[in-house]
């Protein structure tokens, strides 16, 4: 079978991690200061229940409550990954913005496959958001949750399987575990 391509956004508020989740799944590595203001496009391959895939990940410059989608964010994008990080309550508010948004584009969360991150959890003294709001958050919305850490490696590629597998079921296919 030849590799499928799927296109994936990374979005959230300034600062909560979404270039380092990027790089760490793309080039295995922590960036500790990456130009925050620049949008990049990034490519790797990556096999999920036996099927390759060929992902563009779109690292955006971040949005606040207040930004305007613009229709780029709507049309060739597969799946999207709201980020967060747990020791910024901001950044909670922020997710929650961005996702009310894009459901209002895209009509109902079926055309929307999302996943919802939490990073910075090592931070362990700094939380502000606990695990369980985070939870709570995403099985309001019926989307799969996870918290990581883009410092320590810990769930990023994880984080590209379950949206793969939710884009997967939003095409109506069950992906294999
Ligand atoms: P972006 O603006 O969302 O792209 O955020 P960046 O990836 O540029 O990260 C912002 C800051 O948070 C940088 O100083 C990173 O080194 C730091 N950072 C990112 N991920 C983590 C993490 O998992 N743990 C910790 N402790 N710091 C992180
Ligand atoms: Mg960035």
């Amino acid at each position: 079978m030849p590799p499928k391509q799927k296109t994936i956004a990374l979005m959230g508020f300034r600062s909560v991690g979404k270039s380092s989740v990027t790089i760490q799944f793309v080039e295995n590595h922590f960036v500790d200061s990456y130009d925050p203001t620049i949008e990049n496009t990034f490519q790797k391959n990556l096999k999920v229940g036996g099927q390759e895939y060929t992902l563009q990940v779109i690292d955006t410059a971040g949005q606040d409550e207040y930004s305007i989608l613009p229709q780029s964010y709507f049309v060739n994008i597969d799946g999207y990954v709201l980020v967060y990080s747990v020791n910024s309550r901001k950044s909670f508010e922020v997710v929650k913005c961005v996702y009310d948004k894009l459901l209002d584009m895209k009509g109902n969360s079926k055309n929307c496959p999302v996943v919802l991150v939490g990073n910075k959890n090592d931070l362990t003294n700094d939380r502000e958001v606990t695990t369980a709001e985070g939870k709570k958050q995403a099985e309001e919305w019926k989307v799969a949750f996870l918290e990581t850490s883009a410092k320590e490696h810990q769930s990023v590629t994880e984080v590209f399987n379950r949206i793969i597998q939710a884009i997967e079921r939003a095409e109506g296919n069950e992906p294999e575990k």
